[in-house]
């Protein structure tokens, strides 16, 4: 053999080498099931099958002097190379106007028209044994090229040019490094073309092609950056980015969003690993009734399905019928280590850009917390004006703290003593020119949410110290006022100094505020919080356990933490009226908090006799309508100090 002949084949080996590469990753990543993964295959086996057919054509070039075989076996290699070569240019084609998203909507018969002169070129080449219009040879062998081949050349120069206008021309809907992977595979494959036009003796066109497709793995196909490991679909910035694309190119879609509104729950109760585990059955579930690759996980605990609408065709999936599919699913329950689970789920589902106009609306009902008061499982249409009210409200807090439209409200609590006052608790209200008066249920958790809480608590704490300064408190006879603290803010790094700087900004004894502070909260980081609520009540403040007995009644945070009262909440007192078991509940609870040396508080007292029931308990306070509703700070300042009897 000559050098001429290794150097070729050593070109060619290169080519088989790399483009087996992006194969066998391509199968071992498992990236073959949307259209995209299967064109970047085939681009893949063309150049492989024109690798080992030009490898083999060299091989019988050199020998074809010794046998007349090697010149058959040349002539089918050749004719092999040129069948499968003249795929190639189409099937870049097809792979960038599929990547780009330009072939969403069209008709099949749109599809078969940009293949036509595929096919007229494929019918040359097939044809040409007998034909001889693309190439032939004489009789002493030498190659000749015919005006066949013009013309194939002239397909694959169309199709390349097209494929690089509809690439232009989508740029911006394209993800960053799409494009400049598109523009890296494009050159370097002209690159490899026009050195082997201008040096014949260059193998480099099939090598370079095998090269700009590894780049184009890398890049383009690889997921890794917008997989969710745990459940093998799509993340989060997946979603955002291909929304934006697909609402870039003014396609039309439906969203089923799934939430499952008690996974934190699931999480604290079966522990992080088992989270996984759940998040896995339900996935393997999912890929039943959707293709993986429209399911993307958009929070820990939930699930958004992109159903694209296609002009022609009908939608792939109806979202109704996929939303009741997975309604289905979750009446019955999941396993975790083969212990029974139950999942509630939450599904929306919603038409973008009709119902749902832009991204920012999408990720506002993904990240939205569905009202408790809601019962259905699917939501669509008008079950979705939550969205609405919600972004209203959203408006009307940031709107209300720029206007002043805050108001503090007391509620008056009372000793069981005597039924003299105690204190009162402050109880924010916003109110809305447009929306009325706003209570604190509805925006404090939108306020924690969108980062104004800060502001709001701020707002509180500043109007309970400028009472308590007017000494107006204390003329009412009272000891303290209650000032609710939210979530977000415990947990603040300069929390305790933002208090203090606050309340010695006035001059009040710290003493007279007293701290709450909600059961499900204190259950969440015992240990910051226990830092906090130490270095507060040395300062004087006091504490109180807000809410007790709804969320997880944790008996180690109500030891662990040191709170002056805890605040047995309504709903207790009020089923210990409903049933025999709801009063052994409220007794027991009221001895276990007296045996630890607790000061008790009972909300929600609204008749007589609940008065006398808690008196009876050995309860040291009681706040509830029967003695006020939340009023006004004039209001208050008109109240009966004692209730009479
Ligand atoms: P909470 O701290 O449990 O406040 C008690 C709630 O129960 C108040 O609702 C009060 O109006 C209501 N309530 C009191 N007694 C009775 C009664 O006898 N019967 C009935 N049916 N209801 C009674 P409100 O004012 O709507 O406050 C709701 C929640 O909003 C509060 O629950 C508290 O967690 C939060 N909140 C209120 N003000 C603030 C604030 O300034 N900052 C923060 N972070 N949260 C606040
Ligand atoms: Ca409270
Ligand atoms: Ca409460």
């Amino acid at each position: 053999m000559t050098y001429d002949t290794l150097f070729h084949l050593a070109f060619y080996f290169a080519a088989i080498l790399v483009s087996l590469t992006s194969i066998v990753f391509t199968k071992f990543q498992k990236r073959t099931d949307l259209s995209q993964n299967k064109t970047f295959l085939l681009m893949n086996y063309i150049v492989l099958a024109n690798a080992v057919t030009c490898f083999l054509a060299e091989i019988c070039d050199a020998l074809m002097s010794t046998s007349g075989v090697f010149y058959n076996l040349l002539l089918v290699c050749q004719f092999l190379y040129f069948m499968v070569h003249i795929t190639l240019a189409p099937a870049l084609f097809w792979y960038v106007m599929t990547v780009a998203g330009s072939f969403f909507g069209r008709s099949l018969g749109f599809k078969l028209l940009c293949l036509l002169p595929y096919m007229v070129s494929e019918l040359l080449v097939i044809t040409n044994p007998l034909t001889k219009y693309v190439y032939y040879y004489t009789d002493d062998m030498v190659f000749v090229r015919n005006w066949g081949e013009i013309i194939l050349y002239i397909v694959s120069i169309a199709y390349m040019a097209v494929a690089f206008t509809n690439l232009m021309l989508s740029w911006n809907a394209l993800r960053r490094r799409s494009r400049w992977a598109l523009v890296y595979f494009l050159c370097v494959t002209l690159f490899g073309v026009v050195v082997q036009f201008l040096y014949i003796g260059i193998k480099s066109e099939l090598f370079c092609e095998a090269l700009a497709l590894v780049g184009v793995m890398l890049s383009i196909e690889n997921e890794d950056d917008r997989l969710d490991f745990e459940s093998g679909f799509y993340n989060r910035n997946a979603l955002k980015m291909d929304v934006a694309h697909l609402l870039a190119k003014k396609r039309v879609m439906s969203c089923v969003c799934l939430k499952i509104t008690n996974m934190d729950m699931v999480s604290r109760i079966t522990g992080l690993s088992n989270t996984e585990e759940i998040i896995h059955e339900v996935a393997d579930f999912i890929r039943t009734v959707v293709p993986r690759y429209c399911v993307y996980r958009a929070t820990p605990g939930t699930l958004v399905i992109i159903l694209r609408h296609d002009r022609y065709s009908k939608l792939s999936s109806d979202p109704q019928r996929v939303a009741e599919k997975l309604d289905e699913r979750f009446k019955s329950d999941w396993t975790v280590h083969g212990s029974p689970l139950k999942l509630s789920p939450v599904i929306m589902t919603a038409e973008i850009p009709s119902h749902i106009h832009n991204l920012r609306d999408l990720l506002y009902m993904i990240d939205s917390p569905v009202p408790k008061d809601i019962d259905d499982t699917i939501l669509a249409g008008e079950d979705l004006d939550f969205l609405i009210r919600r972004e209203a409200v959203e408006a009307a807090v940031s709107k209300g703290l720029l206007e002043h439209n805050f108001e503090v409200y007391y509620q008056p609590t009372h000793c069981t003593d005597a039924l003299k006052i105690h204190g009162a608790e402050a109880l924010i209200r916003l109110h809305d020119k447009e929306l009325g008066m706003l209570y604190p249920d509805e925006f404090i958790p939108i306020a924690e949410q969108t980062g104004n809480i800060d502001d709001i608590d701020e707002f509180v704490l500043k109007e309970v110290c400028a009472f308590i300064k007017s000494g107006e408190a204390k003329r009412l006879g009272m000891d303290c006022v209650n000032v609710n603290l939210s979530v977000i803010q415990c947990m603040a790094n300069d929390f305790v100094k933002r208090i203090m700087d606050i309340v010695d900004s006035y001059g009040i004894p710290k003493s007279f505020i007293n701290f709450e502070i909600t059961e499900s909260v204190a259950a969440s980081d015992n240990d910051l919080l226990s830092d906090v609520i130490t270095r507060l009540k040395q300062n004087g403040f006091q504490f109180s356990m807000d809410d007790y007995g709804t969320g997880y009644s944790n008996m180690h945070s109500l030891f662990a933490l040191d709170f002056d009262i805890v605040k047995i909440d309504k709903s207790i007192l009020w089923d210990a009226d409903k049933s025999e078991r709801g009063q052994i509940i409220l007794e027991n609870c009221v001895h276990m908090i007296k045996q630890m040396k607790r000061r008790i508080l009972v909300e929600g007292v609204e008749t007589r006799e609940h008065v006398d029931k808690l008196t009876a308990l050995g309860v040291d306070y009681l706040q509830g309508y029967f003695f006020s509703k939340p009023i006004t700070q004039g209001e208050l300042l008109k109240y009966q100090a004692v209730k009479g009897v």
